[in-house]
C-alpha cells in the first residue's frame, strides 16, 4: 500500500521506520534533510514536494499540534483523491479533527484521529498504546497499519475520542508527576533520604509509573534526556482543560495542574522535557533531587 508519511520528529520518525518495513513509503518533512536520512536509513522515498502526499491511499501525520495538521489539510486539499484515509497520529484537540474531518469528507477522504501513547521507546519499539476515533469502517482500515506501530489499539468512538482520552490521559500522568515530586522533595526537607522515599513509595499505595519509572530514571542516573517537550505535555493539559470548560466540567485538579505546567513552561522554556517540572518544584522548596 502507498502511505505518505508527514512529520518525523521524535515520535514519527521510528513510526515511519516501522511501516516501511511492510508498505510503500513516502516520506515528507518540513526539515529535509530528516526525510532525506530516513530514505537513506530505511529505503524510503522523499516526496519531491508536499502535494505529492496527496496521491498516496493513505496519509499518516504525527505533527505537534492540530494547527500543523490543518495547515497540511489546507495545502494537500486541492490535489486529495475520493478514498484516500488520513491518519492523524498527533495529539491533536478533538474540536479541530471533527471540524477537518468535515473538511477532508468533502473530498471523500476519511480521517482517524489516533493519537500514541507510550514515549519514544514506544516508537522505537512499535509497542505504543493508540486511541483512536473515527467511524468503525474507518477504524476497521487503520487498524492494520497501526498495528505495525502499536500493541495495544483501542478503538474509543467517533472521531476526536482518540484526542480527547490522549489529553485526558497525559493530563493524569502530569498531575500524577507533580505531586509524586512534592511528596519526595518534602520527604528530603524532612531528612528522609530521597531514594529510600521512592523505595517505599514503591512498595505502597502511592506507586505510579512517575515514581516506577519516569523519576527514578532521572534521580537513580542523573540524566535528565528530553524525551517529550514540556511544549507538547502543557498543550495536551491546556486541550483537557478546553474540553472541561466546554463540558462545564468542575475539574479544580485539572484547573491546578494546567497552571502548574504552563508555569513550569514559562520558566523552563520550550527546550525543556516534561519530568523537568520536578526541578521548579524543587526550587520552589529552596532544594534539589541530589
Ligand atoms: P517533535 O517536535 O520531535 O517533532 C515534530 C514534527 O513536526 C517534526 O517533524 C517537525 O518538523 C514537524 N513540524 C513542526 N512544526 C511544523 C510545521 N509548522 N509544519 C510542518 N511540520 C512541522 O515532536 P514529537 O515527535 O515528540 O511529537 C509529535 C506529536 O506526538 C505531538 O503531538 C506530541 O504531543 C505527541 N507525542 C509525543 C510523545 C513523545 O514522547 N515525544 C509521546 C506521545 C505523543 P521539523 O523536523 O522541521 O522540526
Amino acid at each position: 500500500m502507498k502511505i505518505a508519511f508527514i512529520g518525523l520528529g521524535a515520535m514519527g520518525y521510528p513510526m515511519a521506520r516501522h511501516l516501511s518495513k511492510q508498505h510503500e513509503l513516502l516520506v515528507w518533512n518540513r526539515t529535509r534533510e530528516k526525510a532525506e536520512r530516513h530514505a537513506r536509513e530505511h529505503g524510503t522515498r522523499v516526496a519531491r514536494e508536499l502535494a505529492e502526499c496527496a496521491a498516496a491511499e493513505v496519509i499518516v501525520t504525527m505533527l505537534p499540534t492540530s494547527r500543523e495538521v490543518d495547515q497540511i489539510v489546507d495545502k494537500l486539499m486541492p490535489d486529495l483523491r475520493s478514498g484516500t484515509l488520513w491518519i492523524d497520529a498527533t495529539s491533536g484537540d478533538p474540536n479541530a479533527s471533527r471540524e477537518t474531518a468535515v473538511r477532508l469528507a468533502t473530498k471523500g477522504v476519511a480521517f482517524v484521529d489516533t493519537p500514541v501513547t507510550g514515549a519514544t521507546v514506544g516508537a522505537e519499539n512499535a509497542t505504543l498504546t493508540i486511541m483512536v476515533g473515527g467511524a468503525p469502517e474507518h477504524f476497521a482500515r487503520a487498524l492494520p497499519i497501526l498495528q505495525i506501530c502499536g500493541k495495544k489499539i483501542i478503538h474509543v468512538g467517533p472521531v476526536g475520542a482518540g484526542h480527547a482520552i490522549k489529553v485526558l490521559t497525559n493530563s493524569i500522568m502530569g498531575a500524577t508527576v507533580w505531586i509524586t515530586s512534592e511528596c519526595l522533595l518534602l520527604a528530603k526537607r524532612f531528612g528522609i533520604d530521597i531514594k529510600t522515599a521512592l523505595e517505599a513509595t514503591n512498595a505502597g499505595s502511592g506507586r505510579s509509573n512517575a515514581s516506577e519509572n519516569l523519576l527514578p530514571m532521572r534521580l537513580m542516573e542523573g540524566k535528565w534526556p528530553l524525551i517529550f517537550k514540556l511544549l507538547h505535555h502543557d498543550k495536551d493539559i491546556r486541550i483537557a482543560s478546553s474540553i472541561a470548560h466546554q463540558q462545564h466540567a468542575a475539574t479544580p485538579m485539572l484547573a491546578l495542574t494546567q497552571h502548574l505546567f504552563t508555569a513550569s513552561l514559562n520558566e523552563l522554556g520550550e527546550g525543556a522535557d516534561y519530568i523537568e517540572v520536578a526541578k521548579v518544584i524543587a526550587r520552589m522548596n529552596g532544594t534539589t533531587w541530589e
